[in-house]
């Protein structure tokens, strides 16, 4: 069994915000979870490149729509690398075989008898690309979120029978398990019950874009081709792909991640166009929220677009990784706040997680000539024993259930349980009294290894750090050991060489 997990296909107009860096890196997070607990993944990002919007962006600017989407694809791809993410399969939707597949998925919808030419009326947005539903009750006929002006339509165009999935479109979403948050399902249920109309997958006059076999001058429909990314990218590397082999490679999808904003493509449109090709639905599609800046929306008019570039090369990866993923709930709309992104970094990670690290090793080498203590109560029961197995335990439970910001916080607690230990057990103050030296032992070894498990639960979440805690404590973590067996309490070797500590992380300054 494959999991298969994917990343929206990010529409080249932009290089990636960072909403797109959020959604990648909750995605990342998951995938090397998932790789650590055993399971076989397939992590999908890639680019969706066509459509009106992109043609026109191109020509304002008078190259060649390709030409266009070979720059910004490099651009998306290169920014999955600085930050370090762990892709397997980077999928751009002009690709020669991607096109293969949507000529194949276009015959089998075809042959289920759910496509017929229609005339398509209405006002459209070129920036969602996507017709509006009810403009007449705006006095402005703008969309709503792009707040430009809609454009009329009146033209033949093909059409998906959707309207005939009704019942099964019901079904699916009405299974607890399919869309989440709850909050989102809701939506897209009442969406639903006002009944599904059909929607049109060719378009006469966008030329960059697959050409629909057998009806000159359409092209598909940006969605309708775009979706079928993800199928298409399961075995991207072949130049001939086709349907029955990118589903061999473990289709259906495990999770879509996607911003609430296109919950209705991939939740509503998206499996019914699978079952008429007679194809299964994806498990499950998780809609996250949106990112505000300081309670304010971002946008280019209020000038208060956060770069993520910026914050990279500002803070590194680490810092801006574990902000997002501790401090928004997936699911609901995060703000990012400059003050409270310094204070988090500060206190859970160079406070409580590095200095506790720091210290505990600073005394060990200290005390014990540079090693980890001859501890001889490993096998024996302590409160951070205990601590730790329970902080393991909700920190998978959580995972499980992509409740990553309850996982973070497990991490935390445990870090914070560690110092409190620390303080009160004073080993600073008992190692005067030489009687005293079997307990400090025992006491700074259960500190060391708690830091290790903590390395070790931070290896998801935030891989730079857990590698720098894994070095302070000798290198001990080994991949070909299962993770989760390494877990478990005493791994660390009495008597192991600490090497010098230097600081995981340093403190940031709030300017
Ligand atoms: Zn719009």
């Amino acid at each position: 069994m494959t999991f298969v997990i994917t990343t929206p296909l990010y529409y080249v107009n932009d290089k990636p915000h960072l909403g797109s860096v959020y959604t990648t890196i909750i995605c990342d997070s998951i995938a090397r979870y998932k790789r650590l607990v055993g399971e076989d993944v397939l992590f999908i990002t890639g680019v969706d490149e066509h459509g009106l919007k992109i043609q026109r962006k191109a020509n304002e600017m008078g190259i060649e729509p390709k030409s266009h989407c070979d720059e910004i694809s490099k651009v998306f791809n290169t920014n999955w690398e600085n930050w370090d993410i762990s892709f397997d399969k980077f999928i751009r939707t002009s690709s020669n075989n991607h096109k293969l597949i949507v000529n194949e998925f276009y015959e089998r919808v075809k042959s289920s008898d759910d496509i017929y030419m229609g005339v398509q009326k209405g006002w459209y947005c070129v920036g969602c690309e996507e017709f509006k539903d009810n403009p007449e009750n705006s006095s402005t006929y703008k969309c709503p979120i792009h707040q430009k002006n809609l454009e009329w339509k009146n033209e033949e165009n093909l059409f998906f029978r959707l309207s005939k999935y009704q019942k099964e479109i019901e079904e699916i979403i009405n299974q607890p398990s399919f869309i989440e948050p709850i909050e989102r399902r809701n939506e897209i249920i009442n969406f639903v019950a006002k009944g599904l109309k059909d929607f049109s997958i060719s378009r006469t006059n966008v030329s960059w874009g697959i050409p629909v076999p057998d009806h000159d001058k359409h092209t598909f429909y940006v969605w309708f081709d775009a979706l079928l990314g993800y199928v298409s990218a399961m075995n991207s590397d072949t130049k001939d792909n086709s349907l029955e082999k990118s589903i061999n490679k473990g289709w259906p999808a495990d999770i879509h991640l996607i911003g609430k904003d296109i919950l209705r493509f991939h939740a509503v449109y998206w499996p019914a166009m699978l079952i008429s090709a007679d194809m299964k639905v994806p498990k499950k599609v998780l809609g996250h929220g949106f990112l505000t800046r300081e309670g304010q929306k971002m946008g280019k008019s209020l000038g208060n677009v956060l770069d993520p570039d910026l914050l990279l090369s500002k803070y590194g990866n680490d810092p801006v990784r574990w902000y997002l993923i501790k401090d928004i709930s997936l699911g609901n709309d995060g703000d990012f706040q400059d003050k409270r992104f310094v204070d988090i970094i500060n206190n859970d990670l160079a406070n409580t997680i590095g200095n506790l690290l720091n210290r505990t090793s600073s005394m060990s080498r200290k005390w014990f000539d540079n090693k980890v203590p001859n501890n001889e109560k490993i096998l024996g029961e302590n409160k951070l024993k205990f601590y730790a197995k329970n902080a393991v335990k909700n920190y998978i439970q959580h995972f499980n259930i992509y409740k990553l910001d309850l996982a973070a916080n497990e991490v935390l607690s445990l870090a914070i349980n560690t110092n409190l230990y620390l303080n009160n057990n004073q080993p600073w103050v008992l190692i005067k009294e030489k009687d005293n030296l079997p307990l400090v032992k025992e006491i700074i070894y259960n500190v060391l290894e708690s830091t290790r498990i903590i390395g070790l639960l931070l290896l998801p979440l935030v891989p730079e750090l857990s590698s720098k805690i894994n070095e302070q404590l000798g290198s001990i973590y080994k991949e070909e050991i299962p993770w989760e067996q390494q877990l478990s309490w005493g791994i660390l070797v009495s008597n192991s060489i600490l090497p010098k500590p230097n600081p995981i992380i340093n403190k940031l300054e709030y300017e």
